[in-house]
């Protein structure tokens, strides 16, 4: 009989909340009155947070769960320049002009966090790794080197193509042909990040509540009553920072953004030889193929973390890590008798157009839809968003060009990921 592939005594929380567990004391009453509510207690809504407390705004933070329990605390670490969307097929969307100003919202995104995390002095494990694409096929590749021609010419983007026969100086598989490397792109401890943002926010006099999801949100003679199961927050601006969470309190912006699952595992600890032979220079792995891997070595530089969309629909995290664990090994053969100490998952938010939107709804300010690429772009966008609040200039953004589409068909249930589940699978064996 085949061994476990887990640990005797397997986590099914993340990994980071070893050294970061999310706030669980940020419990208190809510205040009757102040500037701004935010809902969500993520990048966006506390980078949106610190902006306004540190302009004089009275805000309020509200989390559903305890702060930092979304997808803010859980995700991979990746630090990228925000889209999943190339070039060519951006400019065939909305023109040449417009697809320039949205790449260079995404490269400001990550010079963006990037000064945050230093201005602000977070210890999070911050390196500027560099990002290796991982082309799934030849095609993939050509339009990874096309798409490298363009940022490298145009907009100055440190970018180098790595063809297959060279592809072991990145990472030690066969299975790609070639890819591309982004020298600028880098790497952190996400949950310490958020940590050492909820600080900030909370040294800055923000109040943060956390186990406290608004049911409501109330329209007032121009002001918002926003309820919880405590007193009534009566406030002159809202933003949801609600992304893969967004629910019923916001009914227009739920049908514009659909929550889909991801998903990481963590082996035990490797031999220092076996990391340095798995990734080589250490950089953040991200595959092109449409149900797509990403992996990276963690902080301490003992452990692989795996992630990927095993699945388009929820999952129990220990069949999500078999399918992770299985298309790991056929990766890396090597990894074969490796077990898995820790798998979890959360939710990221997919808009039609595949782009970040930030904007008002309704009078509700928002920022969300990062398709799994947030954690530049949501500390970017939540600053920005509060720029718009505060009236100034500085909050104009490319993406004040781009239409935040409903889904059709769609009012928050997803029916559809059943369908396209066996079809990118398909799509990614045979294109
Ligand atoms: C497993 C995983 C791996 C990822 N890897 C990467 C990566 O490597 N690189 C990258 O760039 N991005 C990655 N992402 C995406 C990135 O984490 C997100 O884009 C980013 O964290 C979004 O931040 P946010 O603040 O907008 O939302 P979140 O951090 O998800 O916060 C939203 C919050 O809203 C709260 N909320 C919702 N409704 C209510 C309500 N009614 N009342 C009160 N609170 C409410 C929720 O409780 C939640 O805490 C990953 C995501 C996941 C899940």
């Amino acid at each position: 009989m085949k061994a476990s592939i887990f640990s005797p005594q397997p986590s099914f929380d993340p990994w980071w909340w070893e050294a970061a567990p999310p706030a669980a004391t940020i419990v208190r009453d809510v205040p009757s009155a102040a500037d701004v509510a935010i809902i969500g207690a993520g990048y966006t809504g506390l980078s949106a947070a610190l902006t306004l407390a540190r302009a004089g705004r009275s805000v309020v933070v509200l989390d559903a769960g305890d702060p930092g329990e979304g997808a803010s605390s859980r995700n991979g670490g990746m630090l990228g320049s925000g889209h999943k969307v190339s070039f060519a097929a951006m400019s065939a969307r909305y023109g040449h002009a417009t697809a320039v100003a949205i790449i260079k919202e995404g490269l400001a995104s990550l010079v963006y966090t990037v000064d945050l995390i230093r201005r602000e002095d977070i210890n999070c494990h911050f390196s500027q790794t560099g990002r290796f694409r991982a082309a799934f096929n030849v095609k993939h590749y050509d339009s990874l080197g096309r798409e490298a021609d363009f940022l490298r010419k145009e907009l100055g983007v440190e970018v180098d193509m790595v063809p297959r026969a060279e592809q072991h100086r990145e990472v030690a598989t066969d299975v790609y042909h070639g890819g591309c490397v982004y020298h600028q792109h880098g790497t952190l401890h996400p949950a310490l990040f958020h940590k050492g943002l909820l600080d900030r926010v909370v040294a800055a006099g923000a109040t943060v509540i956390g186990r406290t999801p608004v049911t409501t949100i109330e329209r007032i003679n121009g002001s918002f009553s926003v309820i919880t199961d405590r007193t009534p927050l009566t406030v002159g601006n809202v933003i949801a920072a609600t992304n893969g969470y967004t629910g019923t309190v916001t009914p227009q912006l739920r049908r514009r953004v659909v929550p889909v699952p991801s998903f990481i595992i963590a082996t035990e600890p490797l031999s220092a030889e076996t990391i340095n032979e798995l990734i080589p220079n250490g950089r953040m792995i991200v595959e092109t193929r449409r149900l797509h891997c990403y992996y990276r070595i963690s902080p301490d530089g003992r452990r692989m973390l795996f992630g990927g969309r095993a699945s388009l629909l929820p999952m129990d995290t220990r069949k999500s890590a078999k399918r992770l664990y299985d298309i790991m090994v056929k990766l890396f053969p090597q990894l074969a008798n490796v077990r898995i100490s820790h798998s979890w998952t959360g939710f990221v938010a997919f808009s039609r157009d595949h782009l970040a939107h930030i904007g008002v709804n309704d009078g509700i300010h928002f920022a969300m839809g990062y398709c799994g690429s947030g954690v530049a772009m949501a500390p970017y966008l939540g600053y920005k968003t509060a720029q718009k609040i505060l009236g100034s200039p500085e909050g104009k953004t490319a993406f004040d060009e781009t239409k935040f589409a409903a889904i059709p068909l769609y009012r928050g249930h997803p029916w559809f990921l059943r369908f396209l589940d066996p079809y990118y699978r398909i799509t990614d064996l045979f294109e």
